[in-house]
């Protein structure tokens, strides 16, 4: 199918964005980023929207800069700039180990952190780096500009804190300690098809045990979050094995698992299971 007709506006500044934005909010009016997923669901006619404010002109939204302390994705900063490093810290090396398990090249050409952020698919890897490294959200209107933390900003399955006439205009995630450790696993029955379920795990060692640990999990539940029963299961422990295997069965405990035609929720407890145990073990290597 072909999408219903609508107006695509260009602005070339963020004021100029933000304030069409405003005037085609109440008539569905949405923003345009990568359209990886908007021009889909248009196609299907899921989504019939009047008029696109299409921001790939817009400048400055394509900064991607750390000022030592976080580093600031801007709107058109696309999957594909993370294919390498982009900070000298374990978060670049972290971004770097997520980006290439999102979709397939091409979608990680066109497609945006930012515009994952705001769509808010469950399994999307950048909503569970978000969530887990609680991400500092700045969302800007006509009516000024609102920062929204990580754990206020994912609602259920699609569905953020962003209101109708909201540009999120960059995504802050803080730098990891130097010495932090990382790791992530997901699973999924083909590569670039969506995780069934996820984990992004990141911690520090002090005098041999862990430090400052955090675990998040994501397409396992409506919204990607950090689990704080897996977190007190590794802080204080020594890891290996032991402590691995004790905060996955937390992780798996913990959580009010979706279920749809495809897996029960036993099912995706158990691939919570097995995805926290391996992204911990994968922190190791
Ligand atoms: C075949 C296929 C496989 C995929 N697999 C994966 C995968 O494994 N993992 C994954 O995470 N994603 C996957 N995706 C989705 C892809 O990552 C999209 O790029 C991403 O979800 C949306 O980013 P976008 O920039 O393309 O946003 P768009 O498609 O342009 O927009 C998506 C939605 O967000 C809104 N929006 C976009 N940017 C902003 C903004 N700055 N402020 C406010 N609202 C905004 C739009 O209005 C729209 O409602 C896949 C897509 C396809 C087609």
């Amino acid at each position: 199918m072909k999408p219903a007709a609508f107006v695509r506006h260009v602005p070339k500044t963020l004021d100029a964005a933000l304030t069409i934005l405003a005037q085609v909010a109440p008539q569905d009016g949405r923003v345009l980023a990568g359209g990886q997923s908007l021009v889909p669901i248009m196609a299907f006619r899921l989504a019939k929207p009047a008029h696109l404010v299409d921001i790939n002109e817009v400048a400055g939204l394509d900064r991607l800069v750390s000022d030592g302390k976080m580093l600031s994705i801007g709107a058109r900063v696309r999957h594909a700039a993370f294919h390498t490093s982009v900070v000298d810290n374990p978060l670049g090396a972290l971004l770097s180990e997520v980006a290439r398990h999102i979709a397939h090249y091409p979608i990680r050409m066109r497609g945006t952190f930012c515009g994952s952020l705001a769509h808010a698919d469950p399994s999307a890897e950048w909503c569970l780096v978000a969530a887990t490294l609680d991400a500092t959200m700045v969302a800007k209107s006509t009516r000024g500009t609102r920062l929204i933390l990580a754990k206020d900003y994912f609602q259920g399955i699609m569905s953020t804190a962003l209101a109708e006439d909201e540009l999120l205009a960059e995504t802050q995630l803080p730098l990891l300690a130097p010495d932090a450790k990382f790791g992530f696993n997901e699973f999924n029955r083909r590569a670039g098809d969506f995780a069934m379920a996820a984990s992004l795990v990141t911690y520090r060692l002090q005098g041999g045990k862990i430090v400052d640990a955090r675990v998040g999990v994501g397409g396992a539940e409506a919204a990607p979050r950090r689990i704080a029963e897996a977190e007190a299961a590794l802080n204080g422990q020594a890891p290996g094995d032991a402590a691995f295997r004790a905060a996955a069965e937390a992780a798996a405990k913990a959580i009010d698992p979706l279920e749809d035609h495809q897996t029960t929720g036993e099912y995706r407890r158990d691939l919570v299971r097995a995805v926290v145990r391996r992204a911990l073990e994968n922190s190791q290597s």
